[in-house]
């Protein structure tokens, strides 16, 4: 039987095709896509070493795309993870003494939301066509640093989009304010905006919701549409690498086919730990599944009590794309937990929007706690773990995955659980140089493309090629504004 979708806050549970749910992003009642069921895929775990990256990507991902064709849906795959990842694997696993790290920073910019955001436009293009959609699309973005590169790099050039990404000016490091005003593409838009990442959210929600924004647009010939992280078509493509990791395993001899491992992973919107959570419900072996955070730890609280409390002080960290208060995707796990139950699922997350609390039953708590270990980093832990690791095995990390790293040992110290352990490593040590550096005890006051190359000189460690680019990049985006004439600039950028 063909997966279909419903809301998880819908009782009615409305179907809708995948790329329909593709096409809207989030359901029209506010809550998020679900799969009616899960497949059986037809897959044996003895077969994943064998298997490239792309013919994986496609027996697992066809069943969840089912009114894709074989043929479209393979052509995606393979304009998605080609050479545009630098390593033929696309994600390679690193082993060191006691861990494993799964690399998913080989992709254009260098962390793990290319996996996904290589993919989804491809998925989105052929969704308008399949919906008859005679409106072009324009994607608008809010971004702290990460999403915005990864969302361009993915739509640059992609025909009938457009994309619009706004930044905090202050808000981002300066690798990542240059790598993004060095975007190529003549359909993509960057634009500084003069207040903080929240006043951008804001603003873009706003304009996302205004009626008059969407007809305004629509008679220029477009619609809006989203590249968050609770599409679909960014949430399924993540389950692949967890199956692919596992492979590896099984081909270092590190496991045996059947044996069960554990994945540490650096969360912020809950996006990637869910992806592994439908892994694991697809038939992977995996024991746990450990929800790092970093001082931002509303998740660490919420499964050690079932309480998740919004109304805390904001922290602004190391590794700044998990500071994040409202973890969207976890609303599918809830969902999942009350047995598919969507008034209950509503009920809380409206409590989460007007109260910023809620509570979920301590028998359901208990449940959750058999899969997932929370745990969190503070900013000292996750410099030392840096420094650790790079002293003990040369091998250099980025802030957010020492968060998964220092998680991972605290949860084999605190748990004696010796389960063969993959720690999810999402961003390249060179997207971050500064707190790298200092985290070594090496930083001489250098910012920015002098920091890279302090870095460079420490770890020894070839440049990613989208770094080499980024020495001479020419920046080809210049504008600022104030969040208060966002609206007008999107009109004026859409022609
Ligand atoms: C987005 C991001 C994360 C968090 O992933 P979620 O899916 O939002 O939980 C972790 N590390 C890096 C480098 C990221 O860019």
């Amino acid at each position: 039987m063909a997966i279909s979708y419903r809301s998880t806050r819908d009782q009615h549970a409305t179907s809708f095709l995948a790329s329909q749910a593709v096409l809207q992003g989030l359901s029209p009642d506010g809550g998020l896509f679900v799969p009616d069921h899960l497949p059986q895929l037809n897959l044996e775990l003895m077969d994943l070493p064998k298997l490239t990256y792309q013919e994986l990507a496609f027996k697992i991902l066809q069943p969840f795309f089912s009114d894709y064709t074989a043929t479209e849906l393979q052509d995606c795959i393979a304009k998605a993870y080609g050479d545009n990842f630098t390593s033929p694997q696309i994600t390679p696993v690193k082993f060191t003494a006691d861990l494993a790290y799964l690399e998913l920073f080989h992709g254009p910019t260098i962390a793990f939301k290319d996996l996904a955001l290589q993919l989804l436009p491809h998925l989105l293009q052929l969704a308008a066509k399949k919906n008859q959609t005679a409106l072009k699309t324009v994607i608008l973005t809010a971004t702290s640093g990460d999403t915005g590169k990864a969302a361009m790099a993915g739509f640059a050039d992609v025909k009938d989009t457009q994309i619009i990404v706004f930044y905090p000016k202050d808000g981002v490091s300066e690798v990542q304010e240059k790598q993004m005003r060095s975007q190529t593409g003549a359909n993509t838009h960057v634009v500084a905006i003069t207040g903080n990442f929240d006043d951008a959210q804001t603003k873009v929600k706003e304009i996302f919701d205004d009626p008059d924004m969407a007809l305004a647009l629509q008679q220029k010939g477009y619609r809006f549409s989203s590249a968050n992280s609770i599409n679909i078509g960014r949430l399924f493509p993540q389950m692949v690498y967890y199956f692919y990791a596992y492979g590896q395993m099984l081909k270092a001899g590190k496991i045996t086919a059947g044996q069960a491992v554990n994945f540490s992973v650096p969360t912020g919107n809950f996006g990637d730990i869910l992806a592994g959570w439908y892994a694991k419900k697809l038939g992977l072996p995996i024991k746990k599944l450990l929800c790092a955070s970093n001082e931002n730890n509303v998740l660490t609280e919420f499964f050690a009590s079932g309480i998740y409390d919004r109304k805390r002080p904001f922290h602004v960290t190391t590794s700044p794309s998990m500071d994040i208060l409202v973890s969207s995707n976890l609303e599918r796990l809830l969902f999942y937990t009350l047995d598919q139950d969507a008034t209950k699922t509503a009920q809380l997350m409206d409590q989460l929007s007007t109260r910023g609390v809620y509570m979920l039953d301590a028998e359901l708590i208990t449940k959750l706690q058999t899969e997932f270990f929370a745990d969190f980093a503070t900013i000292d832990q996750t410099a030392t773990e840096i420094k650790r690791v790079f002293e003990k095995e040369g091998y250099p990390l980025d802030p957010h995955t020492a968060v998964g790293s220092f998680v991972a040992r605290q949860y084999q110290l605190k748990t004696g659980d010796l389960t063969p352990m993959i720690v999810v490593s999402t961003a390249s040590p060179y997207k971050f140089p500064e707190a790298v550096l200092d985290a070594l005890g090496k930083r001489q006051e250098a910012t920015g493309t002098a920091a890279l190359k302090q870095l460079h000189q420490v770890i020894a460690q070839p440049y990613p090629q989208t770094i080499v680019e980024l020495f001479t990049a020419p920046l080809l985006h210049d504008l600022t504004c104030d969040p208060k004439d966002m609206k007008k600039l999107v009109l004026q950028l859409v022609k």
